[in-house]
């Protein structure tokens, strides 16, 4: 069995562990900071309690698959929560939508915000719905080293056409909605991504079926009791974990991997190393390699984020546990983002306020506000002297949108794309890591799969990208990869 050591304690690197370690594998995992669970974290103010990463699980099945490899289960380690509404939409023009929980609801809804548009969206998630089953079992279901895996993994020319990689979500959207507010609901799944609705393909579609069908979750206690209940699971099952350790260097000849070098000159001998780093880190830090650096650089990387955490006294009517609050113009929002790389001025707005569900994230009768605006990668803007000018402009555009926080502020902190760097060695404070943007982007993501014998990558900057269940996924291909190059040696 091999010695396998997992550098980042993040989502990824944590499924990696379980799985290798239920493979029968002795696995180490090496976390700088104090805590496991990487960008999947909680911040307390006072007595409020802000998810400050993830505040939405969805895929919860890719967590009960990774957790029976440990013999147990997501809801026997943590309490989830389906939300209903999903999300409460709203627009400048005073209309909104609940996008309930139920989809014949959700249908109902959609025809009472745009009447004779039901229809149209019960076919949109149809047609995410096939777009998903294709997916799950080509580009989800293993290592992406070359666009050949994915042809592989297909039944037939169709399952191609089914995944629609071609056109645009945007597109996609236009063509099947004519009321633009849909079209702006359909366009905005392509932030789960960290990406645009112009330039991400029409294959994310799927996640508005994904979510209708499976769930838009919360973990009762916050988001990231997931994260403590991962943690708990890999040491339960002996993976060894040492917190508030940075490797420096992974050890490697010319053909393989050999181990790492910790913060302090300590080795640790390991014959696999699974990075849950980001690629950027990886191979300009701990494995200089600027041919394989090069390569990462050409995938497009997500957008970043900035959130205000607001104690807010007293409840809000019509808040909902997520809401958003849509810019405008989409197109105007997107291009500042990704084009002229300037926060918007007039953002989408989303806002977490998990206390709605969960009295035990605020002080009673309060509300612990995550409001969270997409923003270009952070060397873009210079958030040492934006940050504080930014916060007041997003206070004013909560108050146009009647939510007048002003004198209700108990506390208020920033999270800007700098911090998101600083804490997770996230390159450009990248809140997903690769994006989705452009045709290629799929296949330009950083393999799994490393230019040494024995390393691989795993998590949001590899494939298959960023989000909870993406990286959880991630883990899964890696150990399997493990496990069959093991077998080849
Ligand atoms: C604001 C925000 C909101 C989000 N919202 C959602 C959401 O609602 N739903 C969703 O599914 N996803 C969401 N995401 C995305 C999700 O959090 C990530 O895709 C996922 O958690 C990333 O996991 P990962 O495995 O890639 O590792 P990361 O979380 O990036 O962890 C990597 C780990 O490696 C450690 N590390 C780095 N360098 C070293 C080193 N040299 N030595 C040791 N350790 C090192 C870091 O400290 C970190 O803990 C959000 C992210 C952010 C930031």
């Amino acid at each position: 069995m091999a010695e396998a050591v997992v550098i980042g304690g993040g989502v990824g690197g944590m499924a990696a562990a379980i799985r290798l370690r239920a493979a029968g594998h002795d696995v180490m995992i090496v976390e700088r900071n104090e805590v496991l669970g990487g960008k999947l974290a909680a911040q307390s103010i006072g007595d409020f309690t802000f998810d400050t990463g993830p505040s939405l699980l969805t895929l919860p099945e890719v967590f009960d698959d990774l957790l029976a490899t440990a013999g147990t289960s997501l809801a026997d380690v943590v309490e989830p929560v389906r939300l209903d509404p999903i999300c409460r939409y709203r627009w400048g023009d005073g209309s909104s939508f609940d996008h309930r929980a139920s989809a014949p609801d959700a249908v109902a809804e959609v025809d009472r915000l745009s009447p004779g548009s039901g229809p149209a969206f019960r076919a949109y998630l149809d047609h995410g719905r096939r777009v998903w089953e294709v997916s799950r079992r080509t580009f989800f279901a293993g290592p992406m080293e070359s666009p050949v895996d994915l042809v592989r993994r297909m039944q037939g020319p169709s399952d191609l056409w089914a995944v629609d990689p071609l056109r645009s979500l945007d597109a996609r959207a236009r063509s099947h909605f004519a009321d633009p507010r849909l079209v702006q609901w359909a366009g905005r799944y392509a932030t789960y991504s960290g990406s645009s609705p112009y330039a991400a393909p029409a294959t994310l579609a799927c996640i508005p079926w994904i979510e209708q069908s499976s769930g838009a979750w919360y973990v009762r206690g916050g988001v990231a009791g997931l994260a403590d209940a991962l943690g708990k699971v890999v040491a339960g099952i002996g993976v060894e974990v040492r917190n508030a350790t940075e490797v420096e260097a992974v050890r490697a000849d010319d053909e393989a991997v050999r181990g790492v070098r910790l913060a302090g000159g300590e080795t640790v001998d390991a014959d696999v190393v699974v990075a849950n780093v980001d690629a950027t880190h990886l191979y300009a830090d701990l494995l200089p390699d600027q041919q394989a650096l090069r390569r990462v650089l050409r995938a497009p990387v997500s957008s970043s984020g900035f959130a205000l955490l607001v104690g807010v006294e007293g409840r809000t009517d019509h808040l909902a546990h997520h809401n958003i609050a849509f810019s405008s113009d989409e197109a105007v929002e997107f291009a500042d983002i990704f084009e002229r790389r300037q926060p918007p001025g007039d953002p989408t707005l989303y806002v977490c306020a998990s206390a709605v569900t969960d009295p035990s994230q605020a002080p009673e009768g309060c509300e612990n506000w995550f409001v969270l605006v997409n923003v270009p990668p952070a060397s873009a803007v210079d958030w040492d002297a934006e940050a504080e000018p930014y916060r007041d402009h997003l206070l004013e555009r909560l108050a146009r949108w009647g939510w007048d926080l002003g004198g209700r502020i108990r506390s208020i902190e920033v999270i800007t794309p700098l911090d998101i760097s600083k804490r997770y060695r996230a390159w450009q404070g990248s809140i997903y890591g690769t994006s989705s943007n452009g045709r290629r982007a799929a296949f330009l993501r950083p393999s799994n799969r490393g230019p040494r014998r024995g390393l691989y990558l795993v998590g949001g900057s590899s494939h298959p990208g960023g989000g909870l269940p993406l990286v959880a996924i991630s883990g899964a291909i890696v150990a399997a990869m493990v496990e069959a190059d093991l077998l080849h040696r």
